[in-house]
C-alpha cells in the first residue's frame, strides 16, 4: 500500500502540493502538468501562447481557482467514476 505520494510527499486523501506531477487533472483525467485543460478553461490558446513564455502568475491564480472550485484530486483517490476504472489486478 501506497503512504505517501513520490512526487510530493503527502500522505492519503490529502491534496498534492500544487505542480506535483503526479496529481490528476479533475476535468480531463490526466496528467495535470501536462494536460491542455488549463487553456479550456482560460480561454486561452495554446498555438500563440509558448511554452517558453509560460503563465503569469494571475494566470495561474485563476487556473487554480478554478481547480478548487471544481475539486482536486486527493492523493490515493480515484477521480474516475467506478464503472471506468480499471479492474483489480
Ligand atoms: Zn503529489
Ligand atoms: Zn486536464
Amino acid at each position: 500500500m501506497i503512504q505517501q505520494c513520490q512526487g510530493c510527499n503527502v500522505g492519503p486523501n490529502e491534496l498534492h502540493i500544487f505542480g506535483c506531477p503526479n496529481e490528476p487533472c479533475p476535468f480531463c483525467l490526466g496528467q495535470l502538468l501536462s494536460c491542455g485543460c488549463i487553456y479550456r478553461q482560460l480561454g486561452l490558446d495554446p498555438e500563440r501562447l509558448g511554452a517558453i513564455e509560460g503563465f503569469t502568475i494571475e494566470q495561474e491564480e485563476r487556473w487554480h481557482a478554478i481547480l478548487t472550485a471544481k475539486g482536486r484530486v486527493p492523493f490515493g483517490s480515484d477521480p474516475r467514476p467506478p464503472e471506468q476504472r480499471p479492474p483489480e489486478q
